[in-house]
């Protein structure tokens, strides 16, 4: 058998951290190398390592250096100021990254392109198979549903969820720009920013709630004249994110570099 792979969850005391330490240990080709988390939010990672009775020897951190030091793969689901750090120091360390992160800037994102010229990185607001699968579906449907077809993307996420629209909402209204030879910068309209009037063809319009325990709901309405298309995806566990995510860690066992999204890891170009 090959070596497990080594693995670093950073965030490891928040609601994804939690989904993927039990997933590294319910799988025997990875093995848990450090779990990294604020300095003053570390407690929760310990707490449900202790639980699951595996972390004995474990590092469980917030110094990045001593977290990375003879890993192969950082798993982060954080926060885009955490990512950036972490960005720099896997590149140091010439560890692989699996971002799974949203609410990244313009110039966040440039930073995690470049840094792919160095190390092996997999970028997805959404590790979900079956999101994944919605991406290719939504580019599709808006490649032939290409003209006198308004299209919507609805979100809902759980109370706690920080950025609006949802990093999942956006790559599905790229998708959807894409199908229309369009790029999404030029057409999104975000209802939060007060849309009145009539409804202007062309453009992608993004709606957005928050409420209670919702692991995340994403629909995308294509309305014509007459009929309409919806493609739903409802996550009802942050285990399927987090088994993505480590699927990803796997795939990128043999690359050195580059910027893949969970559309190369699942075979879907
Ligand atoms: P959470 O708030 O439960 O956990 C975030 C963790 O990051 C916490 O443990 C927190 O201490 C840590 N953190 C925050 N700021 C930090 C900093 N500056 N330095 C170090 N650690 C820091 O959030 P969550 O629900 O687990 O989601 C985390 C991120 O993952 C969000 O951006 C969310 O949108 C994203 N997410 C992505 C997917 C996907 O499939 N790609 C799925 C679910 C959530």
């Amino acid at each position: 058998m090959v070596n497990p792979l080594k693995v670093v969850i950073a965030g490891c005391s928040g609601r994804m951290g939690h989904a993927l330490l039990e997933g590294v240990f319910a799988d025997v080709e990875l093995v848990l190398h450090s779990a990294l988390d604020r300095a003053d939010n570390i407690h929760l990672g310990r707490d449900a390592g202790e639980q699951f009775g595996r972390v004995s020897g474990v590092k469980v951190v917030s110094d990045i250096d001593v977290a990375l030091k003879g890993a192969d793969v950082l798993v982060d689901f954080t926060r885009p100021e955490a990512s950036m750090t972490y960005l720099a120091a896997c590149q140091k360390h010439q560890v692989k990254m699996i971002i799974g992160t949203t609410g990244f800037s313009v110039e966040e994102k440039q930073a995690i392109e470049a840094a792919a010229k160095n190390i092996a990185i997999v970028f997805a607001p959404n590790m979900s198979v079956g999101v994944t699968l919605l991406i290719n579906l939504v580019e599709q449907a808006a490649r032939v549903l290409n003209e006198g077809y308004d299209i919507e993307v609805v979100e809902m996420h759980h109370r706690h969820k920080v950025d609006a629209p949802s990093g999942t909402a956006l790559r599905l209204g790229e998708a959807a720009a894409h199908g229309l030879g369009q790029d999404l910068k030029d057409c999104a309209v975000y209802a939060r920013e007060g849309v009145t009037g009539e409804r202007e063809a062309g453009k992608i319009g993004f709606a957005t709630m928050r409420g209670g325990d919702v692991v995340g709901d994403h629909t995308v309405v294509l309305a014509g004249i007459g009929e309409r298309v919806e493609l739903t995806h409802k996550a009802s566990s942050r285990a399927t994110f987090a088994l993505g995510a480590l699927r990803a860690a796997k795939y990128l066992a043999d690359k050195t570099s580059g910027l893949y999204d969970m559309r190369d890891v699942l075979g879907l170009r």
